[in-house]
């Protein structure tokens, strides 16, 4: 039998990276097992679903490259289905019409407070329409009274299910109310539209998060009542905030959405790698993996039990998303093939206006050898428009902390480095081994340290106090940008 799973977001937000890790786990399974991964968006909720919202998903499971098969599933076309088998839950007698007045029903407290007596009372079937002959409930429904449909929950039983993750769950009916299947104005709600969907689209795992094991006891109970056979369900750990609550959007804002790490420069390829391993692991030292031998190695049965952090500092700018996806993000800039890499810096650069097309024209090696080599400390790809400007324009701003400490402090940098300028323009071939030579020469006629003129160097030519090797970044930057570097005076004027 062909896997069939889905990724079926509620359009009420942007992509949540929980919801994303949810996606990349259905993703990589069927993907694993050869079958299908669909999309179904479930915009049922008409009041808080948006297009904007549908879309900011789809654009995020896209930078994420989890491609979908077949065509998306939009829930709300599929509501009169849902009407459908309702009805045919009440015919066969498995559901029962509740004409409980609205105002009381929908009243979201009064609706509580009603379920919590009857947890109370343990007895979650104190519904006086429970019980209604078919005769009394069709003579009422006859004369226009307003109904929700119910489902009639057994008085005793447990519902039961293996899950791939958490092994057996079982609850007991008397813990779960008689559900509503379809609300008195006929919109069909949540569960049952899961269901109804799930079968159709002959869904045989349903991947998700912890957060819906209560939803899954329901769902299980509307199986049982329509004789269909339930998918294995398999619940995922929650993904939670540093102070180990819930990760939200409301409260944690920006760092939970996906494009968030698009917007500010992350690899897609490396937040994929981090947010794999938010719950899953493939019991190795290991941490780096391909999109291929994520494949390869993904399993429901190396899915952690215990709930993942989501480790950054809401106040500190330097932290604000968990450390370990920017370390990643760093690895993936330092190793990937510079051939993927590059389209990436393009964007970067096209964005911070400052591509040119000679960079992919007689520039290219030039320009390639420069990103090869300033990727190196690089965290995100943002990196290469602000700390890497210099080696694009000549337009760039100088650390100020860094003036003081590797300019300023030694004021005799101010006649040298004009003068070193002067030195770099008779040097024959301008390459690291000469410029070397010449250097260290310059630096024992001034009787200072080979660090003083190199940290000051820097200060001028890349406008930053650290990055690469310093005579690699003359090299590249060539003699002319050096030797005009060299001389200026806007950082000694700062
Ligand atoms: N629409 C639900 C959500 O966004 C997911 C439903 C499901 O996966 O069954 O949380």
């Amino acid at each position: 039998m062909t896997t069939r799973v889905r990724f079926a977001p509620s359009p009420t937000g942007y992509l949540h990276i929980g919801s994303a890790r949810t996606a990349l786990f259905n993703y990589l399974f069927a993907r694993h097992s050869g079958g299908k991964f669909l999309l179904r968006i479930e915009d049922t909720d008409l009041q808080r679903s948006t297009e904007e919202s549908t879309r900011s998903i789809l654009d995020g499971l896209k930078w994420l490259e989890l491609e979908h098969d077949e065509n998306i599933v939009y829930q709300s076309d599929n509501a009169d289905k849902h009407r459908e088998v309702a009805l045919k839950l009440l015919n066969e007698g498995k559901a029962y019409r509740d004409f409980t007045p609205k105002e009381e029903r929908s009243d979201k407290d009064v609706k509580e407070a009603i379920v919590e007596r009857a947890r109370e009372q343990k007895d979650m079937r104190d519904n006086s329409f429970r019980d209604l002959s078919k005769e009394e409930s069709d003579a009422k429904a006859d004369v226009g009274e307003p109904f929700a449909i119910r489902l009639k929950v057994a008085a005793s039983g447990k519902t039961n299910f293996e899950d791939a993750v958490y092994g057996l769950q079982e609850r007991d009916y008397s813990e779960i109310e008689d559900l509503v299947l379809l609300r008195s104005d006929s919109h069909p709600l949540y569960n049952l539209a899961v269901v109804c969907d799930d079968i159709e689209m002959r869904i045989t795992h349903v991947i998700r998060g912890q957060d819906h094991l209560t939803n899954t006891h329901k769902q299980v109970l509307i199986y049982e009542a329509l004789g269909a056979e339930k998918p294995i369900f398999g619940h995922l750990p929650l993904i939670l905030a540093p102070n180990r609550g819930k990760l939200s959007k409301r409260k944690h804002g920006e760092v939970v959405s996906m494009t968030t790490y698009r917007d500010h420069g992350f690899v897609a390829a490396a937040f994929r790698n981090f947010l794999v391993l938010l719950g899953w692991s493939a019991g190795e030292e290991q941490e780096i993996y391909s999109i291929d031998e994520l494949i390869e190695k993904f399993s429901l049965d190396h899915i952690h039990k215990n709930n993942a952090v989501f480790n950054f500092q809401e106040n500190d700018p330097r932290h604000w998303t968990d450390d370990k996806a920017l370390w990643m993000n760093a690895e993936y800039i330092r190793t990937m093939f510079l051939e993927d890499l590059i389209p990436l810096v393009k964007a970067e650069l096209k964005s911070a206006k400052l591509w040119r097309d000679e960079y992919e024209d007689e520039d290219k090696i030039h320009f390639e050898k420069t990103v090869d080599l300033i990727r190196e400390r690089f965290f995100t790809l943002k990196d290469f428009s602000s700390q890497g400007r210099a080696f694009f324009s000549e337009d760039f701003d100088f650390d100020p902390t860094a003036i003081a400490k590797n300019l300023k402090k030694f004021p005799d940098l101010q006649t040298w480095l004009p003068e070193l300028a002067d030195r770099l323009e008779t040097v024959e071939d301008f390459t690291h081994d000469n410029l070397e030579a010449v250097i260290k020469k310059f630096t024992e006629e001034r009787q200072t340290k080979f660090g003083v003129i190199m940290n000051g160097a820097r200060m001028l030519l890349t406008g930053q106090a650290v990055g690469a090797s310093m005579l690699t970044v003359f090299e590249t930057l060539g003699r002319e940008k050096s030797i005009l570097r060299l001389r200026s005076q806007i950082a000694w004027n700062q």
